[in-house]
Order: structure tokens, then C-alpha cells, then sequence
């Protein structure tokens, strides 16, 4: 096997391509990342990541590896100007309809709130300092080159904008293309079998408007968050940004589309928002017409599970397991995954895909089955008796968390993906939620 890391390609210049960049550069000699879009300067909207209009969230996991990553970049980010949300005080959640205690706990780590295209501008300026790491634009790629033997991939062949095709050479290629995954479909002309793929149909719509508000959100607030619930499956989401604007977005479960028109956008807001809002969005001034984004699967490929697969390959990022966005974790996994790779070049390349895979896995497994049992339970389709006792007391949570910080805390930790779903029923969680609930009754 060869040993070279002279050269890795990352196909993607998104989140999960760029944080895997940085990961490559510790190692590799030098790092190409290629994109079909051309790669503003700024925090632009651009065509390759459409859902970037919409209302994004960085889990806590998340801000914590790209911490490690890029050292120092949180700080920047606040220094522009970016919101930082301090355990929770500043949010307003509601989950299954009960409204969280909101003094913000020690435990909570400050949240950031910069628009999905400034964080991702952010991310590709430190990368564009970065001496062995080159971004290449506007180029497509087409598919991957197998070394004579057919056991490894040798590089990938792309495509420039005016029809100029080149190959490009690699020790290493990392597809982060987002939910098509091209290696999925790429494999099988190189002569393997394509891993195993669970769907999930939720046919989720949102539909999403900037603006700002003359006086801010009352009470020092900066984000409000009301989930889609079993008999509202329509959710909203407004998150406070940098530069003083705001993302507005409406989130439907199960073919329940918000509206994209003025009125009907305004007055579904209005009905799903807590009671203080309305008031506060009558003076907002609309920067955009309602933009509407369809997702219609959450989707994971165990490539960890292939018996055989070409040497010099990886995936990461939405390419490895999209997730329902109502649950916000695609960044943060994409940032783990970055870590991870990172931590596992610097041990050896032994094995790097098997390994590679098994490690992603194990972080992908438990935020995969919170999407899973809670869409399965929002879609009205059978569960087992485990995934009913689940969402039984997890409902019991929410309700006790109305009152209970510790509860918050809790619960936050593993819907950031910080914890493990497994210490919600630690003894000590446990008897909260069993006290609060009997202090409901
Ligand atoms: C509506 C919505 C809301 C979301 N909200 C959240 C949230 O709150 N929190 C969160 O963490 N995550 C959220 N996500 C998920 C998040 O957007 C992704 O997880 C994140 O962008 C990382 O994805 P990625 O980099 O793997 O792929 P993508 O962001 O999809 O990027 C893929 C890149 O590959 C490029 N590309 C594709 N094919 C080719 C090719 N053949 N040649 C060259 N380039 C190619 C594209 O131009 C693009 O730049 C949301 C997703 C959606 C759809």
C-alpha cells in the first residue's frame, strides 16, 4: 500500500470539505479542494448549497470541534459581531408545546449564531491562509481514476467551467459533494458494490425570509425556537445574526408546506410564534421574499459495514448521512468528522478508510436514532415498544424542563450531541423528571 501523502483531494468546498481540508493539511504535503461553484469572497448565498438561505443552528459538538480546528476562530467570529447565546438564556424554546426554563446553566457552553453562508465564508478564509491548501473553483467533478490495479483511487477528473477537463492526480480523494455523494454511484465503475443506504421520508419544507427588527427581541433574547410537535407540524425558528439581521424560517413536517406568499407567511408565523412575537414582527422591516427549500429524506450509507472498498478513498459530511435539518446536526457531525480524521491521520494511514468509517459511525449512531425515533413517531409510523417508551418520556422531560434548569441543561447536552442520549436516564435526570411531572399532576 503506498504511504505517500503528497497529495489529497477534497471534492466540495463546503462545510464538510473544508473542515476536511484543515484535517488534511496536518498531513498531506498539499491539500486541492475542488468546487463546481465559484467561492465568493464574502458570506454570499451561492447555488451548490441552497439550503444556506435557511435558519442554521451550530450544535454545541460542533462549535467545540471547530474549536479545535481552527483555534481562535470563535473568537473572531464575536469579534464581528456574530450573536453568542450564552447557556441558553438567550433563547426561547419550545418543545411538545412546554416552554424551557431559560436562565442559562453553567453546563451550557455558549452558543454562536452567524448565518450559514457567513460562517462558511468564515471557514474558507482560514483555509485560504493556509499555505498547503488550494481552493480550485468552478470546476466539476466527474468522477474518480483507479490506479491499474483497480484497488485504489489514483485521483479524480474534473471539468472547468469553459469545458477544460483535467485530471487530478491524489493520494487521498475525500467526497464532501453534500447529499448526492458522488462515490456512492462513482463506486460502482470502479467494480464495487455501493454500502448499504437507509431512507427516511419527511418530506420537510422550509420556507425562510431575513430581516431585522427596529428593537431587537425582548428580554435580551436572540433566538426563538418552536419545534413542529404532533398536531402542529409546522415549526419556526428566528435566529439573530450578525450584522443585526435575522433569519426568519418556517419548518413543515410530512407535506405541511408553509406558505411563500407575504400574507399567508406572516399569518402562519403568527399562529405558530410565542404569544410576544407577533407584536415585535409587526415592525420588521422584510429584507426578502419568503425562499422556500425542499428536504425530502433523511439518508445514511454504512460504508463502515463494505467488505471491500478502494484504498485512497472517503466520504464525509451530508455524503455520509444526511439528517433530517429540523434536528440541526449536519455541521456539527461534518466538524466531528474532521476531528476525528485529523486524529486518525496523525496515528498512521494503516487502514484509513476502515477506520475512518468505523469512528464516524460510532458519532453518527446516536444523533442518527434521535432522528429516527422522534421522525418516526412525528410520521405516525410503527414503533417499536422501546421507541414509544422513549418518546413517552422524553415528552416528560420536556414538560418538567418548563420548570427545571437541570433539566435544560440536560436535554440540550444531547440534543447538541455533546452527551450521549443514555445519561438522560441517569438516576439523577430520572427523578427530576419524575418530581416535576408529579409536581405537574
Ligand atoms: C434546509 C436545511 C437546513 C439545515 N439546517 C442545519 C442546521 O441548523 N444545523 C446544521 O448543523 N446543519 C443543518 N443543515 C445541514 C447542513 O446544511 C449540512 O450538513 C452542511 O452544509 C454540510 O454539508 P456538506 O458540506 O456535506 O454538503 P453541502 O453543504 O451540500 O455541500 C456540497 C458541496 O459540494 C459541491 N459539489 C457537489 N457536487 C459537486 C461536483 N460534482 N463537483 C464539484 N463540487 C460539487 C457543492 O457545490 C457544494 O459546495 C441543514 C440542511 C438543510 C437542507
Amino acid at each position: 500500500m503506498s504511504q505517500s501523502r503528497e497529495h489529497a483531494v477534497v471534492l466540495g468546498a463546503s462545510v464538510a470539505g473544508l473542515l476536511a481540508a484543515r484535517a488534511l493539511a496536518d498531513s498531506y504535503e498539499r491539500v486541492t479542494v475542488v468546487d463546481r461553484d465559484p467561492l465568493p469572497a464574502g458570506g454570499l448565498d451561492r447555488k451548490g448549497v441552497p439550503q444556506a438561505r435557511h435558519a442554521h443552528v451550530l450544535m454545541r459538538a460542533g462549535v467545540r470541534a471547530l474549536d479545535d480546528l481552527f483555534p481562535g476562530l470563535l473568537e473572531k467570529l464575536a469579534a464581528d459581531g456574530v450573536p453568542v447565546n450564552y447557556g441558553g438564556a438567550h433563547s426561547w424554546t419550545e418543545f411538545n408545546g412546554h416552554v424551557f426554563q431559560r436562565a442559562g446553566g453553567p453546563r451550557i457552553a455558549p452558543g454562536y449564531q452567524p448565518s450559514r453562508p457567513y460562517l462558511e465564508a468564515r471557514i474558507r478564509e482560514e483555509i485560504r491562509e493556509m499555505p498547503n491548501v488550494l481552493l480550485r473553483d468552478e470546476r466539476t467533478v466527474q468522477g474518480l481514476i483507479a490506479s491499474a490495479t483497480g484497488e485504489r483511487v489514483a485521483g479524480v477528473r474534473v471539468v472547468s467551467r469553459d469545458g477544460e477537463e483535467e485530471a487530478l492526480p491524489a493520494d487521498l480523494v475525500v467526497d464532501a459533494t453534500g447529499r448526492s455523494g458522488r462515490a456512492f454511484t462513482w463506486l460502482r465503475d470502479l467494480g464495487y458494490d455501493p454500502p448499504e443506504e437507509k431512507i427516511l421520508a419527511v418530506d420537510v419544507m422550509y420556507a425562510s425570509r431575513r430581516l431585522r427588527l427596529p428593537g431587537g427581541l425582548p428580554e435580551g433574547l436572540r433566538s426563538v425556537l418552536v419545534e413542529p410537535r404532533t398536531g402542529q407540524p409546522v415549526g419556526m425558528a428566528l435566529i439573530e445574526q450578525e450584522g443585526g439581521e435575522y433569519t426568519l424560517t418556517l419548518m413543515g413536517y410530512a407535506g405541511h408546506h408553509p406558505p411563500t406568499d407575504h400574507d399567508g407567511f406572516r399569518a402562519s408565523t403568527d399562529r405558530i410564534a410565542p404569544a410576544f412575537l407577533p407584536d415585535v414582527l409587526r415592525d420588521a422591516e422584510w429584507l426578502d421574499e419568503p425562499h422556500r427549500h425542499r428536504y425530502p429524506a433523511s439518508h445514511r450509507r454504512y460504508y463502515e459495514r463494505l467488505r471491500r472498498f478502494p484504498e485512497g478513498l472517503l466520504v464525509v459530511g451530508d455524503a455520509l448521512c444526511s439528517f433530517n435539518p429540523l434536528f440541526g446536526q449536519g455541521m456539527a457531525v461534518a466538524a466531528m468528522e474532521a476531528v476525528i480524521l485529523r486524529d486518525l491521520l496523525a496515528a498512521g494511514q494503516e487502514n484509513l478508510a476502515r477506520r475512518f468509517f468505523k469512528a464516524a459511525a460510532e458519532r453518527i449512531d446516536p444523533a442518527w436514532q434521535m432522528v429516527m425515533t422522534t421522525d418516526r413517531a412525528q410520521l405516525g409510523l410503527p414503533q417499536s415498544a422501546a421507541e414509544r417508551l422513549i418518546g413517552a418520556y422524553v415528552r416528560r422531560l420536556h414538560a418538567a424542563a418548563a420548570r427545571d434548569r437541570v433539566l435544560v441543561e440536560a436535554f440540550s447536552s444531547v440534543s447538541s450531541l455533546v452527551e450521549l442520549p443514555v445519561t438522560l436516564i441517569k438516576p439523577a435526570v430520572l427523578i427530576r423528571v419524575l418530581a416535576g411531572n408529579l409536581r405537574r399532576g
